[in-house]
């Protein structure tokens, strides 16, 4: 759109156009200094920059924003800002979802469709500017929010690739993070690109029958089959996998499980993330003492695990609790 309405121009106002909102990140065109203000008119009027949001913020220092698309759509991000100093955006990638897992949000109000690119690239500017505000950067991105990254491969890996030019935000790729629910086809394409970027895997169940309870997915795409993707992609890529484990209680948190996770992820290149339930309409978070013997199941057997602290509870904005109740 932008090099459309450029047409006519001198070529060099391309590249401003690119620094007004990549690297002064402008939030609207009036704010373009370096642009002849009938240019700046033109563009507010063809192609305006400013991101329809609204924010919330919570105590523990992450925030959201409910972004309402083009179309009336709405999909919603979060910040959470790191007390070593890492801005993380969590992005969607979808509106809804179509995996259906029981414990999301996201895949409770099912799927409506795919963001584009820049829609993807939107959700990291809003914060790249907000974040301006305070002299502070986005450090990292995790593709955790709404959706699942893989079943819309083209345009998450055209941000990410987007986002890294130097001419924009220029984030590293090893900044960038997807989590997929298991699709072994966007794993598989992953470990083939030039661009190092991080993958985690939403595991929560070391055993078919658990998972698929869960996660109706697993049918579709069983652990067998995801796995020896995985093992392919740390095998060429050297990078560590995370395996995101949530919480719940009397599912899938009894030490007996926890055995069966370290016997499962045995040889494999990656770390455990026990990420505690944010509640939906369904189960309960399993308590304090569960997760500590849980972990300590994982440590006797060598597997290194971490968890995930809770954040953004009260604000509903912790990763992966995304719903976007506009949509319903
Ligand atoms: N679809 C992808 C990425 C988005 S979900 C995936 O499933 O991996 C990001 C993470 O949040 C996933 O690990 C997901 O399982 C987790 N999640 C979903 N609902 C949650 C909830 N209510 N509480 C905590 N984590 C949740
Ligand atoms: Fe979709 Fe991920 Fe939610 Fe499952 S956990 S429904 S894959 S967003």
């Amino acid at each position: 759109m932008l090099k459309k309405a450029l047409e006519g121009e001198p070529k060099y106002r391309f590249k401003q156009c690119y620094r007004a909102i990549f690297v002064d990140l402008a939030e609207s065109w009036s704010e373009a200094s370096s642009l002849p203000v009938e240019l700046r008119e033109k563009l507010e009027e063809v192609c305006p920059i400013s991101i329809r949001a609204e924010m919330k913020e919570d105590a523990g220092g992450s925030e959201k924003a409910l972004i309402t698309l083009a179309d009336g759509l709405a999909i919603e991000t979060v910040l959470i800002a790191h007390e070593d100093g890492r801005n993380t955006v969590c992005v969607s990638s979808q509106v809804g979802c179509p995996m259906g897992c029981l414990f999301c949000a996201t895949g409770r109000i099912g799927f409506k469709r795919n963001l584009t690119r820049d829609e993807i690239v939107e959700q990291v500017l809003l914060f790249a500017r907000r974040l301006k505000l305070s002299g502070d950067k986005v450090t990292n991105v995790v593709f955790m929010g709404m959706g699942e990254p893989f079943l819309n491969y083209d345009n998450v890996m055209a941000a990410i690739k987007f986002l890294n030019d130097p001419d924009t935000i220029n984030l590293g790729a090893r900044r960038f993070s997807i989590s997929t629910a298991g699709v072994t086809h966007g794993i598989k394409k992953l470990a083939a690109e030039k661009l190092e970027v991080n993958l985690a895997f939403s595991l929560h169940a070391a055993d078919e029958a658990t998972r698929s309870k869960i996660m109706p997915i697993n049918k579709k795409f069983p652990l067998p089959a995801v796995l020896k993707e995985i093992n392919k992609y740390t095998e060429k890529t050297r990078r560590r996998v995370m395996f995101e484990y949530v919480m719940i209680d009397g599912i899938n948190d009894s030490p007996k499980q926890a055995e069966e996770l370290a016997r499962l992820l045995k040889g494999y290149l990656g770390f455990v993330n026990l990420i505690s339930y944010n509640r939906t309409d369904m189960f309960r978070p399993s308590s304090a003492e569960s997760i500590r013997r849980f972990k300590q199941v994982l440590e006797k057997n060598r597997l290194p695990a971490v968890e995930r602290h809770r954040f953004g509870e009260s604000i509903e904005a912790a990763c992966g609790q995304l719903s976007a109740r506009k949509n319903r």
